[in-house]
């Protein structure tokens, strides 16, 4: 269960956001190889979740040769176990996440229209889904909280 935390954590933007998942990566033992980076960064390039299929088209597009959406996604499965990705439940699909080195019970906010997914963390919020959940006598691994709605675009 991710610690609760009382400091502001950094999210982090472009190649500090690389840098930070390489070392979220290398720290749970596994190397940042090439297809890694370029699968991260293709991630990384989207502003909504993407599938295994979106990001192998992308690296595809990147590289210039065919990758297949299999090693993509054993890699995002990689990537969510390390805290480098998160997986967007209601949207069956993946997004980068903004601070791989902060463990955190993060809060989506998707798009019906266009598919945008902002992300904000609240402590207060998902305590109190832990909590209710705990006070069950379920124990809450992972609180999944998604909002969908109409982004200030489409709105
Ligand atoms: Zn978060
Ligand atoms: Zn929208």
């Amino acid at each position: 269960m991710p610690a609760k935390h009382d400091h502001h954590h950094v999210t982090h933007h472009g190649a500090g956001l690389v840098a930070a998942a390489q070392t979220a990566l290398e720290a749970s033992g596994e190397q940042w190889t090439r297809m890694r980076a370029a699968v991260f960064e293709a991630l990384a390039g989207f502003d909504r979740p993407a599938s295994a299929y979106d990001i192998a088209e992308a690296v595809s597009n990147a590289e210039g040769r065919r990758v297949a959406a299999n090693s993509v996604y054993r890699i995002l499965d990689l990537f969510t176990a390390s805290n480098v990705a998160r997986r967007v439940e209601s949207a069956n699909a993946y997004i980068a996440n903004r601070h791989p080195d902060c463990l955190h019970d993060c809060i989506f906010l998707v798009c019906d229209n266009c598919g945008q997914t902002t992300h904000i963390d609240d402590d207060t919020v998902t305590q109190a889904v832990r909590s209710a959940a705990t006070a069950k006598g379920f124990s809450p691994e992972r609180p999944v909280i998604e909002v969908r709605g109409l982004c200030g675009d489409c709105a």
